[in-house]
């Protein structure tokens, strides 16, 4: 039988190498826990999930129709990841205008939409998804139907809060590709592919892929190469996917912090107006980035690349916040609108977020304190 030290070892090394991060596997140290307790009655209370608590009291299994949805997003929005980067090889983007010139779909927001939606209604025929694209119903080609589910994902744990959860309670809001605008300009990077779950009106659950992670262009290289940065070596995989469940953690990424005292303020790069302008400048910024894509702001924000996304305007949907905002909150960051108001994710809720959007990883009241009151009261929620 191998040693007691030695069980625990390899379950914390398991974590380790998928998180990056000392944390450990609470449904590894469940099975050790009941099998040492049969061999060492008295040693079990040693053993102890990450919150402190029995891991039988906070976590149910994992067989749970959430984690079971949230293992088939993170499938289907690779997937997806898969046709946004295959539109892009073809070359031939079927560019669409929406409301106006800044507004745009192409053929992968409709191709990745279709995959998504009929994955996702195909295995769970009584969810509520709600879809940024308007299309018409049509028979979807067997080809764009993901079917597998991330192991990973279904050996963890589902908070249990969330274990009596059925299939007809969640909502699940998808954007197949954010960025738009960026992705017709081959800012291949700031495109994500988002899918985000919410219960009783709350984003619990998302899952964000980036295609193009590790893809560098042309004039990034050349000045990542001329500051002697590290770089994105041949065998870089491209694409990943971050996913997260509020009370079970974010994973996929590495969790990094702007350096102490700095602000810098990410904020739109093709939706911008006075407003925008004013309350950034408001935040008293040390730097200021214009990217495209409320996941990718997200992104960076959890990255270390910025402190607060800042977006005081109507324009971003509830299909751009709640797989991104889940992620955030799973990390102890907080996306609220521009008048520190949560978001609400239920089925009959505003597509709009009218009064903007408010996100940073840490130091919340800092930037919220600083939005002036003319832009608040421009903004109606
Ligand atoms: P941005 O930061 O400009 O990339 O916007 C984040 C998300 O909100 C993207 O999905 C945009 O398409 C959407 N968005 C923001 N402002 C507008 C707008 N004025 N019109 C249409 N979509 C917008
Ligand atoms: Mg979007
Ligand atoms: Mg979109």
């Amino acid at each position: 039988m191998p040693s007691f030290s030695r069980l625990i070892d390899s379950a914390k090394a398991r974590y380790w190498t998928q998180r990056g991060t000392w944390v450990y596997d609470n449904a590894l140290l469940l099975l050790l826990k009941c099998l040492w307790s049969n061999v060492v009655p008295g040693l079990s209370p040693f053993l102890s999930c990450r919150s402190g608590q029995e891991p039988e009291c906070t976590m149910a299994s994992s067989n749970t129709v959430l984690m079971r949805l949230v293992a088939s997003a993170y499938s289907i929005a690779q997937k997806a990841g898969m046709i946004v980067r295959r539109v892009i090889a073809e070359g031939d983007l079927g560019i669409v205008e929406k409301t106006c010139a800044t507004d745009l779909q192409t053929k992968a927001d409709r191709l990745a939409q279709m995959s998504i939606c009929s994955s996702l209604a195909r295995k769970f025929p009584k969810l509520t998804i709600i879809g940024e694209e308007d299309l018409p119903s049509e028979e979807v080609d067997q080809e764009l139907i993901e079917d597998s589910q991330w192991e990973e994902i279904l050996k963890q744990p589902c908070p249990s809060q969330y274990s009596a959860i059925k299939e007809e309670d969640l909502v699940v809001w998808v954007d197949p590709l954010d960025g738009t605008k960026e992705y017709t300009e081959g800012l291949l990077d700031n495109v994500t592919v988002l899918i985000g779950i919410a219960y009783e009106g709350k984003a619990i659950a998302g899952v964000i892929n980036q295609p193009y992670y590790n893809y560098e262009n042309n004039e990034k290289q050349q000045f990542r190469e001329h500051r002697n940065e590290a770089k994105a070596g041949p065998d870089a995989v491209l694409g990943r996917t971050i996913w997260g469940v509020l009370g079970l953690g974010a994973f996929g990424f590495q969790l990094k912090e702007v350096p102490a005292g700095k602000h810098i303020i990410t904020t739109t790069r093709s939706h911008s107006n006075k407003l925008v302008t004013d309350c950034v400048a408001a935040m008293n910024p040390d730097a200021v980035l214009r990217v495209g894509g409320a996941g990718n702001k997200i992104i960076q924000l959890i990255e270390g690349k910025a402190s607060a996304y800042v977006f005081a305007s109507p324009g971003c949907k509830k299909w751009d916040t709640c797989a991104p905002e889940v992620i955030l909150h799973a990390v102890g960051g907080k996306l609220t609108d521009i008048h520190g108001n949560v978001l609400q994710y239920h089925k009959d809720v505003k597509h709009m977020n009218s009064a903007g959007v408010l996100a940073t990883l840490r130091n919340y009241d800092y930037y919220a304190s600083r939005v002036p009151e003319s832009i608040k009261n421009a903004l109606v929620p």
